[in-house]
């Protein structure tokens, strides 16, 4: 191309990187500063540590007494973009996070729930990826970098999975989602690639995400069944390793409707959970390379 193309060719991908890339996280912690600011008595915005770059991983407590972590509270934990390249996980995080504040003020029911709960929201895990609309962070995907029941190691190549790690150790966490696109589905584990997918909580799982998905629409069953198996996803580490009721939402599209309608079934998705996590959350079958390959999408 001539020089006077290349110019402009320049000029448009430097305004794109400035109005949607690098700035792209920094609108996530604009707009949890303004919730903070909105919501002072239930919110408190906290980092897990710095990512591979120095860059702080931030995330919001949402309580009624947010300043501190309280172990007598239920915990929950919800995990957006592991994937940056899946930008309405981030839209969604946060979609989430507006509606359960609203229900604080609003809703005199939900509410005696929520002063025995506690909330972790982390919107962005992969800040590079996201800034970049790239899948990977440092050229690792960050959803195969966890530990797991048919893998060797203890995962976390990047240091933003194991800040997260290091995190989820911080208190005891009841139910835990993590936000991808786009499939359309609720999925639990067991998502690695077993010959018996179903997890002892199977009948439970079913039940509860029927009834979200009563909101969305939604597939769901397990993530080996309806999305794929793979190793060293978050989703079967959280229920692998601790026994979270663990849920993999693969959004529709990500649009606004697909959103909303999502923030509700996740709601009753939470709302119908026990008040400890699971106690036999050993995988039973063996671990086998015969189902459905890890596709390196979702
Ligand atoms: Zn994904």
């Amino acid at each position: 191309m001539r020089s006077a193309q290349a110019f402009a060719l320049l000029g448009f991908l430097t305004l794109s990187l400035s109005s949607s890339g690098a700035d792209r996280y920094e609108t996530i912690l604009s707009k949890m500063r303004a919730l903070n600011a909105k919501y002072p008595e239930s919110t408190e915005i906290f980092s897990i540590g710095s990512n591979d770059d120095g860059v702080e991983i931030m995330g919001m407590r949402i309580s009624t007494t947010p300043k501190e972590i309280d172990p007598k509270k239920i915990g929950h934990i919800l995990v957006g973009t592991h994937h940056g390249n899946e930008l309405g996980a981030a839209d969604f995080s946060m979609k989430f996070t507006e509606d359960l504040l609203a229900r604080y003020q609003s809703d005199e029911l939900y509410k005696g729930k929520l002063s025995e709960t506690e909330w972790a929201i982390i919107p962005v895990l992969n800040i590079s990826g996201y800034n970049q609309t790239n899948r990977y962070e440092h050229g690792v995907d960050p959803n195969r970098d966890y530990p797991g029941p048919c893998i060797k190691g203890d995962g976390g190549k990047l240091k933003s999975i194991r800040n997260l790690m290091e995190f989820m150790k911080n208190r005891v966490y009841v139910g835990s989602l993590t936000v991808h696109g786009y499939v359309g589905s609720l999925t639990y584990p067991w998502g690695v690639s077993t010959s018996n997918t179903h997890t002892e909580d199977h009948n439970m799982f079913e039940k509860i995400t029927a009834k979200a998905a009563e909101f969305n629409d939604y597939q769901i069953g397990t993530s080996t069944d309806v999305v794929y198996s793979c190793d060293g996803a978050y989703e079967d580490y959280a229920y692998w390793k601790y026994g979270m009721w663990s849920l993999l939402l693969e959004l529709r599209n990500g649009n606004a409707e697909d959103i909303s309608s999502t923030s509700l079934a996740i709601a009753s998705y939470y709302d119908q959970l026990d008040s400890s996590p699971s106690t036999h959350h050993t995988l039973n079958g063996e671990c086998t390379r015969s189902r459905k390959p890890d596709l390196h999408n979702e």
